[in-house]
């Protein structure tokens, strides 16, 4: 893909967004939480496993320890004992113990609001550090996952792989009042119709804006498929 301007890439994320809010802005969040804590716990549960999985895992979890201390307080082996179920436990229950103590050692046993500080947490990084700040503390933060990431892409807004390269190059092109939606509708995109191994350009909302589907080789490709009556595809 040819290098964009920024003005150009604020055009293409203007109307991305607003297009992304008509379908997705109704939409309530899949993790469920009723404070920082829960929700730093379900970030820090969250890697490479879906969000209902980790709510089945923190349901029971919340109920048996509602505290962090509580959390703080478990053996490394009954905290694995407790979201064994879910992908990468061993790591991820070192990291709610560690987090937990942290917390209460160094924070006064509040989750903390800045970024850098959230990011000395184990187990967080800057994905799950801009999910507390953006969807508990509401301050703006860009969530940049895999979803988030593929699909600014295949926009045209970065040409990174690197998260934090994304997230760099979508704080300038983006408005800040539309940070934190933009990480959730992606999510929500790249399940709907952007899947990383199957790209429906034929059906996204998108495709008159996303600079992979508006390419003269997935254009040809499209036209044969409206040729053809085909409803969905991959691209
Ligand atoms: S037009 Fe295609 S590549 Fe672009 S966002 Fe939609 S599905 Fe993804």
């Amino acid at each position: 893909m040819t290098d964009l301007s920024l003005k150009k890439k604020k055009k293409i994320a203007n109307e991305s967004y607003t297009i992304l809010k008509d379908i997705y802005g109704k939409q309530e969040m899949t993790l469920n939480f009723s404070n920082a804590w829960e929700l730093l716990v379900g970030g820090i549960l969250g890697a490479q496993t879906t969000d209902e999985q980790v709510n089945r895992v923190t349901a029971v979890l919340f109920e048996k320890y509602p505290n962090i201390e509580d959390i703080a307080n478990l053996t490394l082996e009954e905290a694995i004992e407790e979201i064994k179920t879910i992908g990468l436990y061993r790591n991820k229950a070192k990291a709610l113990i560690g987090s937990a103590k942290k917390i209460l050692n160094e924070f006064d046993g509040k989750v903390p609001q800045d970024r850098d500080e959230l990011m000395s947490l184990p187990g967080v990084g800057p994905k799950v550090a801009n999910l507390v700040r953006g969807d508990f503390f509401k301050i703006p933060a860009i969530v940049v996952d895999t979803h988030c990431g593929r699909i600014s892409r295949l926009l045209g807004l970065s040409k990174s792989e690197n998260p934090t390269v994304i997230e760099k190059d979508l704080v300038e092109i983006l408005p800040e009042e539309t940070w934190i939606d933009w990480g959730h509708f992606l999510v929500l995109h790249g399940r709907n119709y952007c899947k990383a191994r199957c790209r429906n350009c034929l059906a996204c909302p998108l495709n008159k804006t996303c600079q992979y589907a508006l390419s003269k080789e997935v254009q040809i490709k499209i036209e044969e498929a409206k040729y053809e009556q085909l409803e969905n595809g991959c691209f």
